[in-house]
């Protein structure tokens, strides 16, 4: 808790207004994350996409009553929040690490910091994992590791934690000194070298200079001395460290790494003393990531057979946040990232977040390894749990069913998974927004398979992290005052229109453009509050549109007549007007222009809110002329446009690709397709994007055949060998086009491409699977990071596009997060 007076001397800044007694104990960078306002002060930060400072008014009214902002006059900041402490400062981020820093020097406990190209955020909960039997660790949530990230993992220090593990993430110079001084590390983790962030550097060398800046005043830092540049460069600066390698002698030489099963077993020297260690993992990125942490296990003096108990209860860790359609209008949000306070306040800021209608209840286990005495934590869990509006709380644990009377929302406690499993009913769940959020021991997966809908193995998966990555490489080039439109036509491009929108929505584009009318019903009846634009509103659909409050696209006299004819006039109505400027598709030509503007000045309650265009040819260098020539005449037209409506409009024309290609043609707004997607349309940029869905299946079958025999529909697929074959549950009635037949398709099978043999059949295919160990069951992946929409698109003559949309209703859509 510190009052606004010791903010301010922390800080420094500028009194605008101190009118409040009571002190805050929340840091609020984001203005939808608000849960306890009266104990908030809010940082008002200029991002890169935003800036908080749009928010103040609305925080204000929900009852936030301390601000940290950078712009205003004292007199209109005093009129318009009377009743709030107002501090100003050059920069609000600097002043949130500020107050970080301060609040970080309060305490003298052993402070772990960890950076690395990977791994660090399971490296940061492995060691918070194997150090809780002693120590009451305190770490960054999730991998809150960035300029904004680390200020706030630091707040969380509290008198009784006894470590801090803390990660620092970078992309470029400069960055880490800063993070340095929040975090003060004690001890260090350098995870490991490599190529992530290389762009914002000018070499390696660079970038692993930037990154021991963290480890400036560390008593020790834990490493491998495997990557020689890093190695050579922690000598260079002297810093007092502890190694491990598997080539040479180090403070932990490692012999041999050898997989058993399900289990690696390590031999090492440690001391002079050969030792041997099994642990639960077998993949090499597990390996290296546990190595880190045995080292800092050794160095403390934990016996080997301490340390071999701690590794055996060592849990994975799940990064994943899937969000999927469950029975009767259900929606889940499965969680199944580590139970602790920060990762469920995360959770629930998700939950309150979602816009569809419905109750929002959270099914929720005992929380393990948070070091709070258990009465503590659990008032601290029933104040989150209300404080975000849960409505119904399904509770299961033997912990926290003990500590029920502390939860005030409507509760139902169960002391073990089995027991509500034994007595779940499906019909007492109905549209209901369910959070699912369990320690894994708990084994949450059977609730969750529960409240699946039945469906068949193939689903597309939308990775929604990389969705954001993608739209916020687009929003990167956008001037600041450009408008983004946001076109999640077609089922947003097949990638499931609602919960994509619902994204956007929550990262504030502008507007979201469908083709249908009834598109953007769908989208209004899940609370999508953004502008909607609809790109072919048909003549019967303007009542439609009016009562959701959709935004049509006129593009022909009838089409305007037809909404005249709907108008009345005591209201207003807002438009888009689509000139043809040689897509020769839809819209007005300027002979239209008389006949268009007559009919509108008969109208002033029909406002045209934009005028725009579409580029026939963006994506290939081929029409870059006439390209050029098209954004000419737009230009003419959209200024004819103007004159004679009398007032501006909000002039568009850029897509995916003439976002990459004609930046200095940004204009008012541009509207953003297929490179949210994750395909780059011109090509040209194609690395900067990440891959957004994954189409996979499941093997229903898998059979020997004889050479010379023959596979599917008109025997098309002959083997010219004895062969194995699998047949997945996938066909072209789920979009797998029937042009990937006989050998031009693949599916990637334990890592490999397996050709499709024989014909694609309607609801399956058969693919060629000799030599490799597959059974029924196994997961077959048909396009993905590892097998490219551009390429497929290019191996059966069409485009991404197309792949994408036609990917059928019947496969269902899981989204996620990392
Ligand atoms: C679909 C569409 C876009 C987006 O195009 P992409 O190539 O997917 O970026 C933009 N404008 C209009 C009018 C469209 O129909």
């Amino acid at each position: 808790m510190l009052t606004f007076q010791q903010i301010t001397s922390i800080v420094g800044g500028k009194v605008v207004q101190h009118v409040q007694q009571s002190p805050v104990a929340h840091l609020l960078t984001d203005s939808r994350k608000l849960s306890q306002p009266a104990g908030s002060v809010f940082f008002a930060i200029k991002g890169k996409f935003n800036d908080g400072h749009k928010y103040l008014q609305q925080l204000y009214s929900q009852g936030v009553r301390a601000f940290v902002v950078e712009q205003g006059e004292q007199r209109e900041l005093s009129r318009l929040y009377p009743e709030a402490n107002i501090l100003q400062v050059e920069n609000s981020l600097e002043a949130l690490q500020e107050l970080a820093t301060w609040h970080r020097a309060q305490f003298h406990i052993p402070v772990i910091g960890i950076t690395g190209s990977n791994g660090k955020t399971i490296v940061k909960e492995w060691l918070a994992q194997l150090l809780s039997p002693d120590e009451l660790v305190v770490k960054s949530p999730r991998s809150y590791n960035s300029q904004l990230g680390v200020p706030l993992s630091v707040w969380q220090l509290e008198p009784n934690h006894t470590v801090g593990i803390f990660e620092a993430g970078i992309s470029q110079p400069g960055e880490m000194e800063k993070l340095q001084h929040i975090i003060q590390p004690t001890m260090g983790i350098f995870t490991n070298v490599g190529s992530a962030h290389d762009e914002g550097f000018s070499s390696r060398q660079q970038k692993i200079e930037e990154k021991l800046k963290l480890f400036k005043n560390v008593e020790l830092l834990f490493y491998c001395a495997d990557y020689e540049d890093l190695h050579q460069a922690v000598q260079a600066r002297q810093i007092h460290s502890f190694t491990w390698s598997r080539k040479e002698e180090a403070d932990l030489s490692i012999k041999a790494v050898t997989t058993a099963g399900h289990r690696t077993i390590i031999v090492f020297s440690y001391h002079g003393e050969k030792q041997r260690l099994a642990v639960p993992f077998t993949d090499e990125a597990s390996i290296e990531n546990v190595l880190h942490c045995l080292a800092v296990l050794l160095y403390r003096n934990l016996s080997i057979s301490e340390i071999q108990d701690r590794l055996d209860r060592l849990q994975p860790v799940a990064m994943r946040l899937e969000m999927k359609e469950a029975i009767n209008g259900c929606y889940l949000i499965d969680d199944t990232y580590n139970n602790d306070l920060a990762g469920l306040a995360i959770a629930l800021d998700l939950l309150v977040n979602q816009p569809q209608r419905g109750k929002h209840s959270v099914i929720l286990s005992d929380l393990l390894e948070s070091g709070l005495a258990e009465e503590k934590l659990y008032t601290k869990v029933a104040e989150l749990v209300q404080a975000r509006g849960v409505e119904r709380l399904i509770a299961i644990g033997p912990t926290i069913s003990k500590y029920r009377s502390l939860f005030k929302v409507p509760a139902e406690f169960y002391t073990a998974t089995e027991s509500f499993l034994s007595q779940f009913d499906a019909g007492s769940f109905r549209d209901e927004v369910i959070l699912v959020k369990g320690a894994r021991v708990f084994g949450f997966e059977r609730i969750v398979h529960a409240f699946q809908q039945k469906v068949h193995g193939t689903v597309l998966e939308v990775n929604l992290d990389a969705l954001v990555h993608n739209l916020n490489y687009y929003r990167s080039k956008l001037a600041p005052d450009t408008k983004l439109m946001v076109m999640v036509k077609a089922f947003a491009y097949g990638s499931g229109s609602f919960e994509v929108a619902n994204l956007l929505q929550f990262h504030r584009v502008d507007y979201l453009t469908v083709a249908y009318a009834d598109e953007g019903v769908l989208l209004r009846e899940h609370g999508i509050t953004l502008p909607i634009m609809v790109m072919n509103p048909s003549t019967d659909s303007f009542s439609k549109i009016k009562h959701y409050n959709l935004e049509p696209e006129i593009y022909s006299l009838e089409l305007l007549e037809a909404l005249l004819k709907s108008v009345v006039a005591t209201s207003s109505y807002r438009i888009h007007l689509k000139l043809d400027t040689g897509m020769h598709r839809l819209g007005f030509l300027p002979e239209d222009f008389d006949a268009l503007f007559s009919l509108l000045q008969q109208y002033p309650q029909v406002q045209v809110v934009s005028a725009f265009s579409h580029l026939a040819g963006a994506d290939e260098a081929l029409h870059n002329d006439y390209s050029q020539l098209q954004i000419a005449n737009f230009k003419s037209m959209a200024a004819e446009v103007e004159a004679r409506l009398g007032y501006q409009v909000t002039k568009h024309i850029l897509n995916s690709a003439g976002i990459v290609r004609f930046p200095e043609h940004q204009m008012d707004m541009v509207r953003l397709g297929i490179g949210l997607y994750g395909v780059e349309a011109t090509g040209v940029e194609q690395e900067a994007l990440r891959p957004v869905s994954v189409l996979k299946t499941t093997v229903s079958q898998v059979k020997a055949i004889k050479k010379g025999q023959t596979v599917g529909y008109s025997r098309k697929g002959t083997a010219d060998q004895d062969k194995k074959i699998a047949t997945i549950a996938i066909g072209y009635a789920d979009g797998y086009d029937r042009r990937f037949s006989n050998g031009v398709g693949h599916a990637i099978i334990h890592g490999r491409r397996c050709p499709v043999i024989g014909n694609v059949c309607m609801d399956m295919c058969m693919i060629d699977v000799t030599g490799l160990p597959v059974t029924a069951g196994d997961e077959a992946i048909l396009f993905g990071p590892a097998l490219t929409l551009v390429e497929l698109a290019k191996s059966i003559g069409t485009i991404p596009y197309e792949l994408l949309t036609n990917v059928s209703s019947r496969v269902k859509r899981v989204f996620y997060s990392e």
